[in-house]
């Protein structure tokens, strides 16, 4: 067995170091890198078995390209399928302006991509229409970070784990989404007993294993949760009034704006007992250093930026945070949708921490990109959820679709299909084929996927590496980047995007960072190259990088001050009434990863985790005569599935869960999105995956649909 080399994990944001061996051709074995910050040699199932992904029959080899949605995809050239692409681009933009094309890119796309798909798109071809599916996840952090704290990216890293007194972990499932970082807790706290672990999480989850407190609250009342602690807070004399009058602002406001609260109210808001939340107030008050841990649970929420404020409010109020083993800490759900955001490919932003609708941030990125003054638009683009729908509404006429898949993982599935059966061109980017999405193509092209070129990734702790590629792509397939780069070329812009290699775009695209807060000026393709991770703000070649940020206590606003947000509880969009009683909640299990294009592919994960499900709580379950494996119709104003169901103890009633990976390959129009709701808060246009109201009722005749078992579900996977 030979080295092939070191690399990071293309799965969840923890962002694992990997060691990757293998023999004639093959991986033979992926294990955890022992000196790795993220990781200390740890690896999950997922990233253990990678080897099992890469050589799969699915696999894209050649361009596909198809003259009618009906018809065929037959094999095609890069040269003709990108000069199809080009032409029909070209033809939009001619007759409709550039608002009239969109890419929706990925966590998973590189950083070397991720920039060049905004500098394309937003400097050349003048449209702000990029957004990723990193708007699903992380958008409502991105917000809370920059609106309380004057700037995105959090300010920890994952060794504050081990010095934290009090861990909070609110609206994650951390054992089952970001599986090394639960282990790395629950190893540190044998270490150390003394730690306390508070878990907020609706469902009693496997993350509650390690908890010493597990607050049950009502879904969706996170806000009402976090405004009682802090006003206990208060209450008990445990604000940190140093820290509060030196390096805060608004903070009489926010305790007016608290005490005006009442108590009662909000712990009636959530559901639980008022103890439970005296005693987290108690033990957060009293910590010397208390860290929180969050993810989609806070995020996938019309006030998820509402909720993000919140919690910073807490951070705030007791001084826990810019110091060893405290602060906010958000916990990315994707490799890359650090680095997506540090190049500014959300519809609202541009590289390095700038915006859109800022005129010296449009003036500074223009001159870098040899633009003429107003080339970039001041107006947003079109983020996720608003680009399917102006598709449906045929204001936008095509969409470049690169390493995700939206036919899966966007709500109000059914308004998916219908948008993208509209468009007069679906163009997707995949190393799979066919994925939900590749199927309603006219255009898809091969790319390379992990190990197979050099790759350029952030994690959740802003650590930067770069991965190198160990072995060829399949067929014909390319980097992302280049992809882009030989459109742009077609495009009209053969000059700005001549690049010999990754590293060039890396290194150019890092000069775009200097002075600003995701400071990357130090991190060159030369350090990047030699093996070397480094965590930003890095500004020069001499340094070494930041393990956290703000511990002068000086903030990026203006004033140097973080400001407190007074926030209150607000419903969800759609809350059940007597036609949809139950709340719909969704999540993640411990074997896959978003949609299945990879873990579908591996036996062992499947036998862990088949089938998608509904869970019950008894008390729901009993009343409906519900027994566990009876199928069940899960209804909503949008549509209507059908999955097995699972009695579990620790269920709210009233509330069913659903994970949320399985698609239309492994049971035609029965994923869960087609049953949540598009809508998303006015900030972070981050969609409320978490909450919708849903109709439960047995299913009395069972249909002869083989395809929704279990079992059919496996075979589906391997014959695709
Ligand atoms: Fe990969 Fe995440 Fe598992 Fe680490 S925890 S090996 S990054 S999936």
């Amino acid at each position: 067995m030979a080295l092939l080399g070191e690399s990071v994990c293309p799965y969840c944001g923890v962002g694992c170091r990997l060691r990757v061996e293998g023999a004639r051709g093959r991986i033979t074995r992926v294990r955890g890198a022992e000196f790795a910050p993220a990781n200390l040699g740890r690896v999950c199932a997922k990233g253990a078995l990678l080897g099992l992904t890469v050589h799969t029959p699915d696999r894209t080899h050649y361009p596909l390209l198809r003259q009618s949605r009906s018809g065929a995809f037959d094999r095609a050239s890069w040269d003709a399928s990108l000069d199809f692409v080009a032409e029909r681009f070209r033809g939009i933009i001619d007759r409709h302006g550039p608002d009239a094309v969109a890419f929706y890119g990925s966590g998973q796309l590189d950083s070397e991509t991720a920039y060049l798909a905004g500098k394309l798109f937003k400097g050349f071809i003048g449209t702000n229409n990029t957004d990723s599916n990193s708007r699903l996840c992380m958008a409502a952090a991105v917000a809370g970070y920059h609106t309380s704290l004057g700037s995105d990216g959090p300010p920890t890293c994952y060794e504050d784990i081990d010095h934290a007194d009090v861990v909070l972990i609110i609206g994650s499932n951390l054992a089952e989404a970001h599986p090394v970082t639960f282990d790395r807790l629950r190893a540190g706290k044998k270490d150390r007993p003394g730690q306390r672990v508070i878990v907020v999480d609706p469902r009693r989850t496997a993350t509650c294993a390690i908890a010493d407190l597990h607050i049950p609250i009502a879904p969706g009342s996170d806000i009402a949760f976090l405004n009682a602690v802090a006003r206990l807070v208060v209450e008990n004399g445990r604000a940190d009034e140093h820290f509060i009058a030196f390096h805060t602002k608004g903070f009489v406001k926010y305790v007016a704006f608290l005490m005006g609260q009442p108590l009662a109210d909000l712990i009636g808001a959530t559901g639980v007992p008022r103890e439970l939340i005296e005693e987290a107030a108690r033990l957060i008050g009293k910590s010397k250093t208390f860290l929180s841990l969050y993810c989609m649970g806070l995020n996938q929420s019309t006030v998820g930026m509402w909720k993000n404020n919140s919690l910073i409010n807490l951070h705030l109020l007791t001084g826990q945070i810019g110091k060893v083993g405290a602060g906010p800490f958000s916990l990315t759900g994707q490799p890359n949708a650090m680095g997506g955001r540090e190049c500014g490919l959300l519809c609202h932003q541009l590289p390095g921490y700038r915006f859109v609708d800022d005129a010296r941030h449009r003036l500074e990125v223009e001159h870098f990109w040899g633009r003429p003054q107003g080339s970039i638009s001041p107006r947003q683009g079109l983020s996720a959820v608003e680009m399917f729908q102006a598709l449906d509404e045929r204001r936008l006429k095509a969409i470049w679709i690169a390493a995700t898949n939206p036919m899966v993982s966007m709500p109000d599935l059914h308004r998916v299909r219908a948008g993208l059966a509209k468009a007069e061109l679906v163009v997707v980017s995949d190393a799979y084929h066919p994925t939900e999405t590749t199927r309603l193509a006219d255009v898809v092209f091969p790319v390379a996927s992990w190990g197979e070129k050099d790759a350029t990734t952030t994690n959740s702790e802003r650590m930067v590496s770069r991965s190198p590629k160990m072995w060829d792509a399949p067929g014909e397939a390319l980097p992302d980047w280049q992809v882009l780069c030989r459109f742009a070329r077609r495009m009209g812009f053969a000059d700005e995007f001549d690049y010999d290699c990754g590293s060039q775009v890396w290194d150019e695209f890092i000069r775009l960072t200097k002075r600003r807060p995701c400071d990357m000026a130090g991190i060159s393709s030369s350090r990047l190259n030699d093996g070397v991770s480094l965590q930003w703000p890095c500004p020069d070649a001499y340094h070494y990088g930041t393990k956290r940020r703000y511990l002068d206590q000086h903030f990026p606003a203006p004033d140097g001050k973080a400001v407190f947000l007074p926030r209150d509880h607000r419903d969800p969009f759609e809350v059940p009434d007597d036609e949809f009683p139950f709340i719909l909640t969704t999540g993640r299990v411990y074997a896959h990863w978003h949609t299945l294009t990879r873990t579908g592919k591996v036996e062992k994960l499947m036998a862990r985790d088949p089938a998608p499900y509904v869970e019950l709580g008894f008390e729901d379950a009993d009343r409906l005569e519900i027994a566990d494996g009876d199928s069940v119709y899960l209804t909503t104003r949008r549509g209507q599935i059908v999955l097995r169901a699972r009695r579990e103890a620790e269920v709210r009633t009233g509330t069913v869960f659903v994970p949320f990976h399985w698609g239309d390959l492994f049971g035609e129009g029965n994923a869960l999105n087609y049953l949540t709701v598009p809508v998303f808060g006015p900030v972070e246009k981050q969609p409320e995956l978490k909450f919708c109201a849903v109709n439960v009722t047995k299913v009395r005749r069972e249909r002869p649909d083989a395809s929704r078992t279990p079992l059919a579900m496996v075979e589906v996977v391997h014959r695709s």
